[in-house]
């Protein structure tokens, strides 16, 4: 079977005792593209032009920031500042306004670093479907994982159907999975909302303890710094 990406890292972190997975592969990802954009990456002609072209979003902008090199980070920002002017330059009508508000509205949207995770990340969604229809163990892993956020759910959805002929069964054990996880979550909740009742004031809490934490990263995904 050849497979859009390694597969070792798939089982890893379907083995980790997470809330979601793919939120664990993706900041692996997420790491391994800021560290080119602070390194190798910034030297490179075409990273410049797409830089130049996209920019960052405000979270990669930050993630960048806060790391160590700096003078690299000024570089990217400076190139996409320079692409940025020609927005600027002075509008002369009420609907060549309109037109530049959602330009500008576009170009701030973009994001070099976003773009390529989601890439990367597709090829994880597929490689998924592929090794539960290829794999003999893989099944019971995702049979037995504790679900994925909302996002990540919906794109393993999304590609399902790299999952071949194993397609109806993966949709499957992929819905009951996710169905039975949150559900849990919401129990969860429950119990965390129950606590604060008097009457209950002296029994353990349980994983109740975690209902919000756990709920965050259901809704959203988890949160990276
Ligand atoms: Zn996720
Ligand atoms: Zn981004």
């Amino acid at each position: 079977m050849q497979y859009h990406i390694d597969t070792g890292l798939i089982y890893e972190k379907f083995k980790t005792d997470c809330e979601c997975p793919l939120c664990e592969i993706e900041k692996i990802v997420q790491e391994q593209f800021l560290h080119e954009f602070l390194n190798d990456a910034v030297m490179e002609d075409n990273t410049r032009i797409t830089v130049g072209k996209k920019g960052f979003c405000d979270k990669h902008f930050d993630m960048l920031f806060s790391r160590q090199n700096k003078l690299s980070v000024a570089l990217q920002v400076g190139t996409r500042a320079e692409k940025l002017l020609p927005l600027l330059s002075p509008v002369k009508s009420a609907g060549a306004a309109k037109k530049r508000a959602t330009e500008i509205n576009n170009a701030a949207k973009t994001c070099t670093i976003c773009d390529l995770i989601e890439e990367s990340m597709i090829k994880y969604y597929k490689t998924v479907a592929q090794m539960f229809t290829h794999e003999k163990d893989f099944y019971k892993l995702l049979f037995s994982c504790k679900g994925f956020c909302l996002n990540h759910y919906a794109k393993l959805l999304k590609y399902s159907s790299s999952a071949g002929f194993g397609v109806k069964e993966y949709l499957s054990v992929l819905s009951s999975a996710e169905e039975k996880n949150f559900k849990r979550v919401q129990n969860e909740l429950k119990a965390f909302c129950d606590s604060h009742d008097y009457r209950n004031a002296y029994k353990p809490l349980g994983d109740a303890e975690n209902a919000l934490p756990h709920a965050r990263i259901k809704f959203y995904g988890k949160k990276f710094d």
